[in-house]
């Protein structure tokens, strides 16, 4: 078999409180007609949404001709032979994932397995979620202790909540010093979540690295006696030794990874023993294979993986063929509660998400498809669909 092109297309809209509902779907071409529809990520609202799809498009020409099974060999083609334009961070990264996960989505398809089955199998049939949560616009902790027992009604048994949006006492907006009267008010959203949720349910908070250094520790040990499922992002990631210093004040358990990239990274993290649990997206760490190195890294560290995802239901089903494939999987995150076209804009075995969990697709390849017509009315700021 042999690969004869590469499309790319972006979807989404930009919602309220999802900044990630913009998609880059990669579509792989072979001449003997299986086609593969792989998903990553676009690069963020900060961005156009086509940085992904333009290096995308950039490598095509050294995927034409190869064999669609030598999904490795692709992958350290397109990383090794671009590491010094940058192949190893976003958005090359991401291009690569998509890319990844499309020949994955083709060689289940041609095999007629589901792309679990080429990971070596699954631990388990349904992948347990924790939604992301979002009380409006407010900074009310009554209102963020009514919407964790609204989606613990929905059946979930984990809910995430932010804390770095509030705004309450912020007397500079480049400053991370949370002072008294924010901490107070951040500590004291979490008790009000955690009081209306009890301890049945899983309770994690998200920082998003808008704290520094003092403040990071401060919160990790006020927060200490809640038993937080963890503590996401309590400094920005980009420096693994204050993490570790915020990780080694408390008891507190701390979490990061979506913003770092393949096992290089994660094996950093480690070595400074830095996270008690990992998240990276597996729409940009680098794609099926590299998450399940990450994962397998993560397990000979006895460190869990929670993975962050914002994806369609398309890049959550191949997020979920990885997860299913490790022992270590502690559980995957739903970014969708506000998205009300997520479930259409995919076809597959609906409903996607139920009782707080995802059922791992039993179809050949990654198992959900673009439905086009949904696709088509959703695509982003101009662009084109497949041909
Ligand atoms: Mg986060």
């Amino acid at each position: 078999m042999k690969i004869t092109d590469v499309q790319a297309c972006v979807i989404g809209r930009q919602e309220a409180h999802s900044g990630g509902s913009v998609w880059t779907f990669v579509r792989i071409y072979t001449d003997e007609g299986i086609v593969g529809t792989g998903e990553c990520n676009s690069g963020g609202p900060g961005y156009s949404g086509f940085a992904t799809k333009e290096a995308i498009i950039a490598m095509k020409h050294r995927l034409i001709g190869e064999d669609p099974f030598n999904i490795n060999m692709i992958y350290e083609k397109l990383r090794r032979g671009g590491r010094y334009g940058g192949s190893t961070t976003a958005p090359l990264i991401f291009a690569l994932t998509g890319i990844d996960n499309a020949l994955y989505d083709i060689v289940g398809k041609a095999l007629n397995v589901p792309v679990y089955k080429l990971l070596g199998g699954k631990f388990r049939d349904k992948i347990r979620l924790y939604a992301d949560c979002h009380a409006g616009e407010t900074d009310d902790a009554q209102a963020y202790a009514q919407k964790a027992m609204e989606v613990v009604e929905m059946g979930f048994s984990a809910v995430k909540f932010d804390v770095d949006n509030t705004g309450t006492g912020k007397l500079d907006d480049y400053n991370w010093t949370v002072g008294a009267k924010e901490m107070t008010h951040v500590i004291g959203l979490i008790e009000g979540i955690r009081e209306a949720v009890g301890y049945e349910i899983d309770l994690a908070i998200d920082c998003h690295g808008q704290f520094d250094l003092p403040s990071a520790i401060t919160l990790a040990k006020a927060v200490e006696p809640l038993r937080l499922l963890w503590l996401e992002e309590p400094v920005p990631a980009e420096n693994l030794d204050a993490l570790a210093q915020v990780r080694s004040t408390s008891s507190t358990v701390i979490c990061t990874g979506e913003n770092q990239y393949t096992r290089f990274e994660f094996i950093e993290m480690f070595a400074k023993k830095a996270v008690d649990i990992i998240m990276p997206d597996l729409a940009k760490a680098g794609g099926i294979a590299e998450g399940k190195r990450i994962a397998d890294i993560a397990d000979a560290h006895y460190i869990p993986i929670a993975p962050h995802n914002v994806s369609s239901p398309l890049g959550m089903m191949a997020a979920c063929h990885v997860m299913a494939a490790v022992p270590n999987f502690l559980l995957l995150e739903f970014h969708a509660l506000d998205i009300p076209w997520w479930n259409d804009l995919c076809d597959g075995d609906k409903p996607f998400v139920e009782n707080g969990f995802m059922t791992v697709s039993e179809r050949p390849g990654i198992g959900v498809e673009l439905n086009p017509a949904a696709a088509k009315s959703l695509l982003w700021n101009g662009d084109t669909y497949f041909d």
